[in-house]
């Protein structure tokens, strides 16, 4: 019994260690993996910053390559109706375009008062216009060649002049015979300053040649050639912002390049990007609380958690597992300790009994009459006894294994139970048996393994039950195809919580009465008969009230 304790002790310390081992891996799990995920959501910080700027800018992107190189279509001729249009199409569309002003210029060799002129080369503005979403219309045209009144201011001027200047030095030092590269028109016909775009409409190969000739050559007075400029003014500020990654970017603005959060809070986390082009004095500023991404971390780590869990709860689980079955094999290791321990109790009571009556006989001088029948009476129960334990163990082996056939005939059941009754009436006078026997009277089956399962039933509600409530009552009847038996007893019952193994082999309730003489395996031994009689048998049982056993054959004639 000791080394049973040891074993299981030892089985519980595992468990504990096994359970200690896997909550400190988990605990490890969870402190890395909670690390890992800030860690990322930190990283994410830092490069997703790129997206919400390529986002942003894709408007201006727009705006750049696709939107100006749209006045090139009009081949160089947009009349001041033709601009109104077109720049209408832009302030609806790109609200970060705040005025526009369009030169409306020509190329000849006249004199001119105002513009650049190089050798016999003049490129002169005939009429300025600027555009804006609420400005006024007197304000609308800003200069006019044929009106006296007008002035090209240098205001007004700064844009043309440069961009005249940069084109005027192009067509005196370019080969005018070869065609554009896409880096000569970039850098000719757009100039990009901070916040201003100026594009000049680029002219094709014959009118460049022309301007050459017009620039190195003493022609005749030649007609003034179309030429068409537009000056963007842009507002950064007015970049609609895109955060692509609101979960991580609580804050997103547009700041001078130079600007320097004054906010010196620990708590806040920020990180900057340069746009470029001419927003490139600007910058985008990104910023959020670190509880803000505390948030955010905690939601992707909570899948992770989650995951974690389960992997906990399944691996305590297969510890349960393991913990049970082992606790399954010590139990079974206690149940056949305590049989052999009761079998050979079994055995030795008889068996002394029978030496000491032996010893009794031969040490007798003479014998009497009564003493010889005293002597004979418990020789004869006492070989009986060994006798039933041995045909039990035998039967049970023998059934275990199928050996035995089922040799079925015709049984009256009143005369069988009547029988079984009175035999037992006379061992226990103090048992009160009674039968009821309800619309059968012939079965077909087995005799002797009746009679097995009988016997085992009816000696356990004798022994199960306090004297003075030594009671039994069993009912047969026929419902349906099957005959059912009831055996009700007024016993001390059974706890619940051991009326699922009751029918196990060498399982034993303890209690007072089968300390002694008891090897569990009664009703495991009827269980098995039942079964192989094509049966089932099954107890209900209310603890120091009593039990009743079940047991249902199918009906043979
Ligand atoms: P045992 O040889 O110990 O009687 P059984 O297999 O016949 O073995 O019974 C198993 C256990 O079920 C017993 O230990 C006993 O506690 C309980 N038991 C069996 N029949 C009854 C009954 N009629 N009333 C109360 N307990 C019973």
């Amino acid at each position: 019994m000791k080394e049973y304790q040891q074993n299981y002790r030892k089985n519980f310390s595992l468990i504990i260690t096994f359970l200690i081992l896997i909550t400190a891996s988990m605990a490890v799990a969870f402190y890395l993996a909670y690390n890992l995920t800030t860690k990322y959501v930190e990283n994410e910080f830092v490069s997703q910053k790129i997206e919400v700027l390529e986002e942003t800018v894709k408007p201006y992107n727009n705006f750049f390559q696709k939107k100006i190189p749209e006045i090139s279509f009009y081949q160089g001729y947009l009349d001041s109706a033709q601009a109104v249009k077109y720049v209408d199409t832009i302030f609806r569309k790109f609200k970060f375009v705040e005025k526009i002003v369009f030169y409306d210029a020509g190329i000849s060799n006249h004199k001119i008062p105002d513009g650049v002129k190089v050798n016999n080369f003049a490129m002169a503005p005939k009429s300025v216009y600027q555009f804006a979403r609420d400005i006024h219309i007197d304000s609308v045209l800003l200069f006019k060649d044929n009106q006296p009144s007008s002035s090209f201011s240098l205001k007004t001027g700064d844009e043309f002049n440069k961009m005249a200047i940069k084109f005027t030095g192009f067509i005196e030092s370019s080969d005018t015979t070869k065609t554009l590269s896409d880096d000569d028109r970039f850098n000719i016909f757009y100039t990009i300053t901070s916040n201003k775009i100026t594009f000049m409409n680029i002219p094709r190969r014959e009118e460049l040649k022309m301007y050459k000739d017009i620039m190195t050559k003493e022609l005749p007075s030649s007609p003034v050639y179309e030429i068409d400029m537009l000056t963007f003014y842009l507002n950064p500020q007015k970049l609609i912002i895109r955060n692509t990654n609101p979960e991580i970017y609580q804050h997103i603005s547009i700041k001078p390049l130079v600007y320097e959060s004054l906010a010196n809070d620990p708590e806040l986390l920020s990180n900057d990007l340069p746009l470029s082009g001419p927003f490139s004095d600007y910058k985008l500023y990104f910023s959020s609380d670190k509880g803000y991404l505390m948030r955010e971390i905690n939601r992707r780590f909570l899948p992770i958690a989650g995951g974690l869990f389960l992997t906990y709860g399944v691996l305590v689980l297969i510890g349960y597992l393991i913990y049970r079955n082992l606790n399954v094999n010590s139990k079974m290791f206690k149940l056949q300790y305590d049989f052999v321990n009761n079998l050979t109790h079994e055995f030795k009571t008889p068996v002394s009994v029978i030496k000491i009556a032996g010893n009794n006989i031969r040490s007798a001088t003479t014998l009497s009459d009564r003493e010889r029948l005293h002597y004979g009476k418990i020789l004869d129960e006492e070989a009986d006894k060994l006798n039933d334990l041995m045909n039990k163990l035998l039967s049970f082996t023998q059934i275990e294994n199928k050996a035995i056939k089922l040799k079925e005939e015709s049984v009256n059941l009143e005369v069988f139970s009547q029988n079984l009754i009175d035999a037992y009436q006379l061992k226990y006078p103090d048992f009160d048996i009674v039968c009821k026997i309800d619309g059968i009277e012939y079965f077909k089956t087995d005799p002797v393994l009746l009679g097995s399962i009988f016997q085992n039933l009816i000696d356990n509600a004798h022994k199960y039950s306090n004297p003075g409530k030594k009671y039994l009552k069993i009912s047969i009847k026929k419902v349906k195809k099957s005959v059912v038996m009831k055996f009700s007893d007024r016993g001390i019952g059974i706890p619940a919580g051991d009326l699922e193994n009751i029918f196990k082999k060498f399982f034993r309730v303890q209690n007072q009465y089968n300390q002694q003489g008891s090897v569990g395996l009664g009703l495991a031994f009827c269980k098995e008969l039942v079964n192989f009689m094509n049966g089932t048998i099954t107890v209900q049982s209310v603890e120091g009230k009593g039990s009743e056993f079940t047991i249902e054959l199918p009906y043979e004639i």
